[in-house]
């Protein structure tokens, strides 16, 4: 299990060190901000599990603080317990109504304190597994658009700030609708469900697999030059044509079109799944069956 880690944004530093004493053992770690703007700037950079939040701040009020967080992709879905004076609980409501998940008053009980903390850290952990599952697509297990949609965004920003490049492949089966036509859709579930395990055994840890839609399925290969990605675009589109899928008509075997685009380095990283794209539809009119890597000159011939 990674780190708990909890956020405290008061105003006032006397409840900095009670929190820190009753936490102990709770969470493995606290971050301290004692001004909302910190509080919320701490709260992007180190994305705690749980965020305690003082209502009663000058400046900005912990309501602010919370709309703020809670408009914040990356910290949305963060729990926020409230903390509050009791004699100003009518404020509990209102936290409460703006996606707050619980509230302590002070002074505080530490053993409630705890509980409540612990009941927020089982909320987190709980929005992860959703979270997981829902990137992923059901009939094959690989990851889904979504998911492939998030890794894209996030090579672009890894280049952007360290450099090296990564491919992206887009795989897509060939003659798919004769397969459905011919054994049926149960069939053909099976060959996409085939295909993933395939495709997923072969990809590297850090790299991701996805399926894109139907019966097209797309990779991102991490920190990988054009001759890697080759290597194992190549092994899979062999390990594909090695595949048997069994049917009541007796054992068939099928082939997929793959196009890969580089980004990175001096390839644009904006546009490289529709690179991939066109180069796996050229892939389709060069006879199928084969990679296609983007280069200007293929551009060029689709254009042409
Ligand atoms: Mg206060």
């Amino acid at each position: 299990m990674s780190r708990l880690t909890a956020l405290l944004i008061d105003d006032d530093p006397n409840v900095h060190d009670l929190i820190d004493f009753h936490l102990e053992g709770v969470v493995d770690r606290i971050f301290h901000a004692e001004h909302p703007a910190s509080g919320i700037a701490l709260a992007t950079h180190e994305m705690p599990d749980v965020i305690l939040l003082d209502i009663e701040m000058p400046y900005m009020d912990g309501f602010q603080v919370c709309r703020e967080l809670k408009q914040l992709a990356l910290t949305r879905d963060i729990p926020i317990i409230f903390l509050t004076a009791d004699n100003a609980t009518h404020h509990v409501a209102r936290g409460l109504d703006m996606g707050g998940t619980d509230y302590v008053t002070k002074p505080f009980v530490a053993v409630e304190l705890q509980a409540r903390v612990r009941a927020a850290l089982r909320t987190r952990r709980l929005i992860e597994l959703l979270r997981v599952h829902a990137r992923v697509d059901a009939l094959t297990g690989l990851k889904n658009r979504g998911a492939l949609e998030e890794a894209l965004e996030r090579s672009a920003a890894e280049v952007a700030r360290r450099g090296g490049g990564y491919a992206v492949a887009l795989l897509d089966v060939d003659h798919f609708k004769v397969v459905n036509d011919t054994y049926g859709h149960g069939i053909g579930d099976e060959v996409l469900r085939q295909l993933g395990a395939t495709i997923g055994g072969l990809c590297r840890p850090t790299d991701l697999a996805a399926r894109y839609g139907g019966e097209e399925f797309a990779l991102v290969l991490a920190d990988t030059n054009q001759a890697t990605a080759i290597t194992i675009c190549e092994r899979l589109l062999n390990a594909i044509r090695k595949i048997r899928v069994s049917a009541p008509a007796g054992e068939f075997g099928f082939t997929i079109s793959a196009g890969l685009a580089m980004a990175g380095g001096n390839c644009p990283t904006d546009d490289a799944l529709q690179r991939a794209d066109e180069a796996l539809y050229h892939a389709k009119g060069l006879g199928r069956d084969r990679l296609v890597i983007w280069t200007m000159a293929s551009a060029d011939d689709l254009v042409s």
